[in-house]
């Protein structure tokens, strides 16, 4: 538990205060504007490279910022994909990939993974980036991130609220030593924001 007690009482003595007004008034009302859909890579931190506040990003992180195609079967992150868009009402999702992932080194260069069978299962949902990718690292991230964004719209409450034009799909790359966001021409559009 290094540090994380400590970070607990700075927070409440040093940062609530100056936030009490808005953690009340969340208490009540949750309707962040954006999915942000990223690795669990401790080094990408949505919140802080969105400076976003509280209640402003519904979030999901998984190894390799993976996003299984829909299935019916029980599963957190379709679960959590349908939430945000069919109940929260979000406007947009980002799927942020970014330099230096593990999964994606791993795929790339072709890791032996038989010591980590629950990883190398779930890595398979990026088979379809690998088919895609020149080779690299840096390809691979890439494309991942617009394969996943195809698995994205599998999902009926994304493909719903796209063909209602309620929905808008970006895909970035985050750069962890220089802090930039590259955005991705995807099939939905062009980057809207600069990096
Ligand atoms: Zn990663």
């Amino acid at each position: 538990m290094h540090g994380l007690t400590e970070g607990v009482a700075r927070f409440r003595h040093d940062v609530f205060p100056a936030k009490a007004k808005l953690f009340a008034d969340l208490e009540h009302h949750h309707r962040p504007p954006a999915l942000f859909i990223g690795c669990s890579d401790a080094r990408v931190v949505p919140e802080l490279i969105t400076q976003s506040e509280p209640g402003e990003l519904f979030v999901i992180r998984t190894a390799g910022n993976l996003v299984p195609a829909h299935t019916p079967a029980p599963d957190g992150v379709v679960a959590s994909i349908e939430y945000a868009v069919a109940v929260l009402g979000v406007t947009d999702i980002v799927v942020c990939g970014h330099s230096a992932c593990g999964a994606m080194t791993a795929l790339a260069e072709r890791h032996d993974l038989s010591a980590a069978p629950a990883v190398a299962g779930w890595l398979r949902h990026a088979d379809a980036s690998l088919a895609r990718s020149a080779g690299g690292v840096d390809s691979l991230v890439r494309e991942n991130v617009r394969a996943q964004l195809a698995n994205l719209a599998t999902h009926p409450s994304v493909a719903r609220a796209l063909a209602e034009r309620t929905l808008t799909l970006r895909g970035w790359v985050y750069d962890i030593p220089t802090g930039a966001v590259e955005q991705l021409d995807t099939a939905d559009g062009p980057p809207a924001l600069a990096a």
